[in-house]
């Protein structure tokens, strides 16, 4: 699996799958969840009613409706709490989950949010060490996994990791249907 790091919008990721940082009700929120269901429209949250929410640390998927993407997986990250209650697992595991239902659908490329980094207040470095960990032990049929920095910090916190700049936001293609 191929990894590399962009500064930009997951909302104008023309990949097969993103990834959506979103809460247990899977019902729409702030931050990239907010951003996510403007862009892909109202059908987003009407398929979301229909998936029962979603545990912390799993993942369920929707089409993309309005998206440049075919589907939005939604994982939920864990809220940080000062690391004892098992966030690190439970964050890790939103990755594994994450590409497992990419697996399933059939999606080769994907890109990622900084999941738990915003709202949920997970330390930032942490977190992209365990993107990045938990992605590269993964064996999967997705081919590339495109991780979206929303600023400059993020962005360099990846990079530290080892993880290669993208050159482009929109120069994938679509896997063929
Ligand atoms: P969480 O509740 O999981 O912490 P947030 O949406 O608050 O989720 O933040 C997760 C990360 O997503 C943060 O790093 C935030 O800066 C980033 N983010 C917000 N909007 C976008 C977007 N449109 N594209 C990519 N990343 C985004």
């Amino acid at each position: 699996m191929e990894l590399e790091v962009i500064v930009g919008d997951i909302t104008r990721q023309k990949v097969d799958a993103i990834v959506n940082a979103a809460n247990q009700t899977l019902l729409g929120g702030g931050g990239v969840d907010g951003a996510i269901h403007r862009a892909a429209g109202p059908r987003l949250l009407e398929a979301c009613a229909k998936l029962g929410g979603c545990h912390t640390g799993d993942a369920k998927a929707t089409p993309g409706f309005d998206l440049p993407c075919r589907w939005v997986i939604h994982t939920v990250g864990p809220v940080w709490y000062g690391g004892g209650g098992g966030e690190d697992l439970a964050l890790a595991s939103c990755y594994r989950r994450s590409i497992e239902v990419a697996d399933r659908l059939g999606a080769t490329t994907v890109a990622f949010p900084a999941i738990s980094t915003g709202a949920y207040g997970f330390p930032p470095d942490q977190a992209a060490a365990i993107a990045v960990s938990t992605l590269r032990s993964l064996t999967a049929k997705v081919r590339r996994v495109r991780l979206i920095a929303f600023d400059q910090r993020t962005f360099r916190l990846l990079e530290r990791q080892g993880v290669e700049p993208g050159s482009s936001e929109d120069f994938d293609s679509l896997t063929p249907p």
